[in-house]
């Protein structure tokens, strides 16, 4: 049987960085996707599907630690920020900050070509079947490869980077660590359409070419938001992603039976910008449907001989359902502890601990608090959520919300700000819960446990959780 000192599952963003980042500490390193070299990172038989938006500092953090520079094409146009648009468009929130739409088919093949330059021998057109397990350790990983037949590979190390389907994850044995499967209540169903368009006039809440927009409406994406983001050539990135119980409640009170294909076209349609489209069909890239979780990543992305990183571990930001930046971060960071754990001698959990700290410090300490918002948010209708924009948050609370820095909210200082209606007394009253659950999270995951500490921990998190999630079911209209 093959040997190597760490397979990286799935060159995707996450794959090719935690690959490269591993290799350029030395380690003997192996990276299998099922893809064909020249549609590596291919998500899905649709292709890459992604709005494509990721925010600078993701990419300046690749940068300074990795040292790799990207330009055009692969950042295929810059952005000034997203803006949040609110149901009745009278309300704009800035979200995010500055960022670019890539150009993804080509940024996976730049990554790929990166790991390749940093020694890591790349293997297409293999399917990755499920981990092997020794002793309650993954050693290696089993699958097909191109000619069908079944070929186990060991490691000391596996990174899974397989996205949100993994068969890796799905397939460990049951653990305290991580789970194997996510809810659907945390996930969204996606699609998207890159497009050439028709402009019909000027209006930056429809289509603004500085800025990506996310169109709040639980009408349109029940559960989820549409979005416009601005494209190079007169092209766009148009799409929507809605929560199935959002869709069902939505459904049943309207009497309708859309579905996720059905609404994109209704967006589309809704559009006043939007004279007409044409998909863009480069690289086979113009339509495509696929999911995207939207909850806090797993709470540890460790076990005995494995690592994950990106959408296998649940990554995605869990209000804006931004993956690719979460995804970048987490490969550099595993690929750079697993390297450290291959030099060492040491790939023990107490020394792969060192990726959840990391990891957690980095980015993944506030998004605990981000589901507990979405949560809150996808209890509102559109009524509420348009009052509550013009007077619950100011649009500088609103951005620290997004950034995970959590505002000063209470009834009392608040008082004002709401002026009548018993229903927005209530959803007013919700968001100071939520707020203070946000705090909860954020003090939680600011004293994120040791190995030791960790059942305890989770425990403690699943708890809060549980008490924002049966608090606020979902209620799009
Ligand atoms: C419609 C939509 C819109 C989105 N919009 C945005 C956005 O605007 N901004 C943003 O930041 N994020 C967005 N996301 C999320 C983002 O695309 C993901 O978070 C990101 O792609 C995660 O990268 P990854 O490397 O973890 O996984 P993936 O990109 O899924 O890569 C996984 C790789 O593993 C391969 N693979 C999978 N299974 C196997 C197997 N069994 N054997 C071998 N190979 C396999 C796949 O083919 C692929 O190459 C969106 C997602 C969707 C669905």
């Amino acid at each position: 049987m093959e040997n190597y000192d760490i397979i990286v599952a799935g060159g995707g963003m996450a794959g090719a960085l935690a690959a490269t980042a591993a290799a350029r500490k030395g380690a003997k390193v192996l990276m299998l996707d099922r893809n064909d070299s020249s549609e590596v990172g291919k998500k899905t038989n649709w292709g890459w599907v992604c709005g494509d938006a990721v925010a600078k500092s993701h990419i300046d953090l690749i940068e300074k630690e990795l040292k790799i520079k990207l330009s055009e094409p692969v950042l295929d146009i810059r952005v000034d920020g997203v803006q949040v648009l609110s149901p009745d468009m009278k309300n704009r929130f800035p979200f995010e900050g500055e960022g670019f739409s890539l150009d993804r088919p080509k940024a996976a093949k730049f990554f790929a070509a990166e790991a390749q330059k940093a020694g890591v021998e790349y293997r297409p057109h293999y399917e990755v079947e499920g981990p092997i397990v020794e002793d309650n350790k993954v050693v290696g990983i089993y699958g097909r490869d191109e000619k069908g037949e079944q070929v186990k590979i060991r490691a000391k190390l596996v990174i899974d980077a397989l996205g949100v389907a993994s068969t890796i994850r799905r397939k460990l044995p049951k653990n305290d660590y991580i789970e194997n499967t996510v809810s659907t209540d945390d996930i969204e169903s996606t699609g998207r359409y890159i497009a050439h368009f028709e402009q019909n006039g000027e209006d930056e809440n429809y289509y603004d070419p500085k800025n990506a927009l996310i169109h709040l409406n639980q009408v349109l994406a029940p559960g989820g938001y549409g979005w416009v983001f601005p494209k190079k050539g007169n092209r766009i990135n148009i799409g929507i992603g809605v929560e199935k119980k959002s869709l069902d409640v939505r459904n049943a009170k309207l009497g309708k039976t859309d579905t996720l294909h059905t609404l994109i076209d209704q967006y589309v349609k809704w559009n006043p910008l939007i004279k007409s489209i044409t998909i863009d069909e480069t690289d086979k890239n113009g339509k495509g449907y696929w999911s995207v979780t939207v909850r806090r990543q797993f709470d540890s992305l460790v076990f005995p001989g494995y690592m994950g990183a990106g959408d296998s571990m649940a990554m995605p930001n869990p209000i804006s359902a931004g993956g690719i930046g979460p995804a970048m971060v987490a490969g550099v960071l595993a690929g750079q502890v697993a390297g450290d754990a291959i030099n060492e001698g040491n790939t023990s959990m107490e020394f792969l601990w060192n990726y959840n700290v990391r990891y957690n410090n980095t980015y993944g300490n506030k998004t605990a608090a981000l589901e507990a918002f979405r949560v809150y948010l996808q209890s509102l209708n559109n009524d509420l959520i348009n009052y509550g924009m013009s007077h619950f948050l100011t649009k500088k609370e609103a951005e620290d919300i997004s950034y995970g820095r959590i505002p000063e909210i209470t009834i009392a200082s608040t008082f004002t700000k709401v002026l009548s209606g018993l229903s927005n007394i209530e959803a007013f009253k919700n968001l100071v819960f939520t707020v203070k659950k946000m705090k909860r999270m954020n003090e939680l995951y600011g004293k994120y446990p040791d190995l030791a500490g960790f059942k305890a921990w989770k425990d403690i998190v699943n708890k809060e959780m549980r008490e924002v999630k049966e608090k606020f079911p979902p209620a799009p209209v």
